[in-house]
């Protein structure tokens, strides 16, 4: 059987940051949508259990979910067992780790995200201390805005050398950067070319709807979070009969969680294990050359 990389997301949609572009940004859910995000994590968390596949896991919450403790105690839960082979979130890192004390940090990671305006330098890397304390894997991330370039700097400098500083574009301004700025943030993370752009994909085969999915609060499983579409929902016990090999129906893709499922990128040979919380698997002893395509 092959293998699934999974995108979960269930209905929780707020944060305790306030980024400015930010849709969450200090937002609240009620303590009835609380409960019902809990009980969709715990209904998906016991359908992973129930897999006779290798399941590889990412939480994209829309907001910050490691702020709610039964995030941590079900990654801790799903950490161990021995059909996870990984099991990753997106997050802004504010929250208390503790929890993870007992997690299995084989196969747990933490795809987390510096944002300036909300934390200092100092207050981030005393956080990544702490991770790097417990021992958990981790990549950092931020967005490549002009005015943090010289905290983005800092950062990579303060950052453990093996942990992996990555930058996605800013592209919501066509040609926002001068080519100084690309090789200035180039120097950071070699790999930044790859979110420079926006790849295209239309009519071109993507793993998404074949070994790797997204999968809403309902069950509903989507191809990727860019196609709205749903092809099947996982608890319906023919769910697997959903997943087939396909073409890109979308232009472009250019987001991360997105282009490295197209097998002509083969972004998966680069990130291998860590493919889903974007660590790089020989950063930083290898840095190779991987052209954009
Ligand atoms: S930390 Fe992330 S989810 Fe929260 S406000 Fe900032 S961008 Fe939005
Ligand atoms: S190329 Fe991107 S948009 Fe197209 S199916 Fe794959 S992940 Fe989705």
């Amino acid at each position: 059987m092959n293998p699934w990389n999974i995108l979960y997301r269930g209905s929780l949609s707020s944060c305790n940051y306030s980024c400015d572009y930010c849709p969450f940004a200090k937002t609240t859910n009620s303590l009835v949508e609380l409960q019902k995000d809990r009980m969709e994590l715990e209904r998906f968390a016991a359908w992973v259990e129930a897999q006779q596949r290798q399941v590889g896991i990412l939480i994209t919450p829309w907001g910050e979910a490691l702020v709610h403790r039964y995030y941590r105690e079900m990654m801790t839960r799903l950490s161990h067992l021995p059909n996870v082979s990984r099991i990753a979130i997106q997050t802004n890192l504010s929250a208390p780790i503790d929890d993870f004390t007992e997690a299995n940090r084989t196969t747990l990671a933490l795809w987390t995200t510096f944002h300036p305006s909300q934390i200092s330098v100092a207050q981030f890397i005393t956080r990544c201390r702490q991770l790097d304390s417990a021992k958990i894997r981790y990549s950092v991330g931020v967005v490549g805005l002009r005015e943090h370039f010289d905290s983005i700097e800092e950062l990579r400098k303060l950052l453990r050398p093996e942990v992996y500083l990555w930058i996605n574009a800013f592209k919501r301004e066509s040609n926002y950067y001068q080519p100084p700025e690309i090789n200035r943030l180039q120097a950071v993370d070699p790999y930044f070319h790859w979110n420079l752009q926006r790849h295209p994909s239309a009519n071109r085969p993507c793993h998404a709807g074949e070994t790797t999915f997204t999968v809403d609060g309902s069950g509903d499983a989507r191809r990727c979070h860019f196609l709205p579409g749903p092809i099947g929902n996982i608890y319906d016990s023919h769910f697997a009969d959903c997943l087939k090999p396909r073409l890109c129906s979308a232009a472009t893709c250019g987001c991360h969680i997105g282009y490295i499922h197209r097998p002509e990128s083969k972004l998966d040979e680069l990130y291998g294990a860590g493919l889903l919380e974007r660590i790089p698997s020989h950063w930083p002893e290898v840095v190779r050359e991987f052209s954009a395509g």
